[in-house]
């Protein structure tokens, strides 16, 4: 086998093996990443025209029943100071967000039961009222199908999802043995059907993954076809078990960017956080290797701080918003445009 030899293979079947997944991501060099990276950026370029789209990011609660062993804002973390937004700041914030630019608005939390579905769906509605021409994501974690329903019929667009490990034996070494990935996949078939746009993603370089949980992911993101995909790099927070652990790849992050864009042309692929965090340039690097999509953080400046899902997340001291128009003053020189459309998938 032959890395170039895979890479063009995806570019033409859309599809590979697992072993050919894993023996790429186990044995790909600079020119090979530069390859597909070549490759994958044609494509974004033929589709969506060196445009970037973009997302403001409402952190809103850092409530969380789980515990997963990556996070921040785990349960068991006892250092942070928990906040939760009600309706009315919630609201607010997306003014302010529609105000420069944005036309998507993501709610993010930990799962925080507190906001029942109703809330939810009451929350949902009141943005939709106001911003027709706006599309609300949700990224809210595991609810069952019900609740899932409720915030669809309330109006909205698109869940984020990841299902953060495809291999069961390394999902188990991520969370506590009461939350499983059969349950996490479960949720996303019930997103997909009730017709979320459906982003489903991993972090790269996650304490004990190997090139075949990646293979495994790459599979899966294959089958599932997500609209969305979410890759960035795992990166330790100082009061999780996995405070020790190095963070993970930039190079690799971005070469699973460049490969997911070829498999899949027309998936919403965001530049992440994450990935702008372990390296300064890395959200542009991000869109060279094929990504699509920036997210900005449109939260109340005073509670950042508590929403460190890990350490050194960008923008939590900020004092200001991020425009649209700035975020186009970033990527101009490097020859893309940041635009305020809704960017939906194209399903078409
Ligand atoms: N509670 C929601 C939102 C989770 S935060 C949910 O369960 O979907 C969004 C994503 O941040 C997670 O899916 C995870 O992949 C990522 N994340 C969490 N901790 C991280 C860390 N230490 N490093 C990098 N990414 C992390």
């Amino acid at each position: 086998m032959d890395c170039k030899n895979l890479i063009d293979k995806l570019e033409s079947e859309k599809s590979l093996s697992s072993d050919e997944y894993g023996f790429l991501v186990s044995s790909y060099t600079e020119e090979d990443r530069l390859y597909a990276q070549k490759i994958a950026s044609g494509i974004a370029d033929s589709i969506f025209g060196r445009k970037v789209y973009t997302r403001g990011i409402v952190e809103f609660t850092n409530y969380c029943r789980n515990n997963c062993l990556y996070c921040g804002i785990r349960c068991a973390n006892r250092d942070i100071e928990r906040y939760r937004l009600d309706a009315k700041t919630i609201l607010s914030c997306c003014n302010a967000g529609y105000d420069i630019g944005y036309r998507t608005f993501v709610l993010q939390g930990g799962e925080d039961l507190y906001y029942t579905d109703e809330m939810m769906a009451d929350i949902i509605r009141s943005i939709k009222k106001q911003y027709s021409d706006a599309a609300i994501t949700l990224s809210i974690g595991e609810r069952s199908y019900e609740s899932y329903k409720q915030f669809r019929l309330a109006g909205a667009d698109r869940y984020l999802l990841r299902h953060e490990s495809a291999d069961p034996k390394h999902f188990a070494k991520l969370h506590p043995a009461s939350q499983v990935l059969s349950t996490r996949m479960q949720c996303l078939r019930n997103l997909k059907e009730l017709g979320f746009q459906t982003g489903a993603g991993m972090m790269v370089g996650s304490p004990y993954q190997t090139a075949g949980n990646i293979a495994s992911d790459l599979v899966f993101i294959q089958e599932f076809k997500p609209e969305m995909v979410g890759i960035g790099p795992f990166i330790p927070h100082h009061s999780t078990p996995f405070r020790s652990f190095p963070a993970g790849s930039v190079d690799m992050t971005l070469f699973l960017l460049s490969l997911v864009r070829i498999m899949l042309p027309k998936v919403m692929l965001p530049a992440t956080t994450a990935l702008g965090t372990v390296e300064s340039d890395g959200r542009l690097r991000g869109i060279q290797a094929g990504a699509n999509v920036i997210m900005m953080n449109i939260s109340p400046f005073e509670t950042r701080k508590d929403y460190l899902l890990y350490d050194s997340k960008r923008e939590i001291d900020s004092t200001h918003l991020v425009s649209v128009q700035d975020l186009d003053g970033i990527l101009r020189p490097i020859g893309y445009s940041a635009i305020s459309a809704k960017g939906d998938y194209n399903n078409a």
